[in-house]
């Protein structure tokens, strides 16, 4: 556990038809931000997720080819190979209102997105290979 500071909101949208990891991978590379949180709201035109097999440790993956409310998108920031990384989970709604989610893989298209991500200050995190989970997690 660390503690961190924030002093400062980044708040947006991205465009339609932009893939949702690249968009927000960009802004949190080009504002310097390695650790913080992230939200939004919107819509995508279609959809990658994943679900972790715990037995396996490999992800499923899976593509959902139309138009889905994003009802949740959160997320957090740190670094992996010296990078700033997003690690995003969605959660979405087709047009007969049930609700599928997952690991937000890329491949999912905006057709609106509205974010706000909270850079956090003073400290980061690295991730790195769990042997026991099979998860690329933070260091402890
Ligand atoms: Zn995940």
């Amino acid at each position: 556990m660390k503690k961190m500071v924030f002093n400062e909101v980044l708040q947006g949208r991205l465009n339609k038809g932009d893939d949702i990891i690249e968009g927000l991978t960009r802004i949190i590379t080009q504002n310097h931000i390695v650790a913080g949180v992230i939200s939004a709201i919107g819509a995508v035109s279609k959809a990658r997720i994943g679900y972790f097999d715990q037995e396996k440790k490999t992800y499923e993956e899976k593509e959902f080819e139309e138009p889905m409310e994003v009802l949740s998108l959160t997320g957090n920031i740190s670094l992996k190979d010296g990078l700033p990384f997003a690690h995003l989970h969605i959660v979405l709604s087709k047009r007969d209102y049930s609700v599928i989610g997952g690991h937000l893989y890329n491949g999912t298209i905006v057709y609106a997105l509205e974010y706000q991500i909270v850079p956090f200050y003073g400290g980061y995190f690295k991730r790195q290979l769990d042997d026991e989970t099979g998860l690329y997690l933070w260091e402890k």
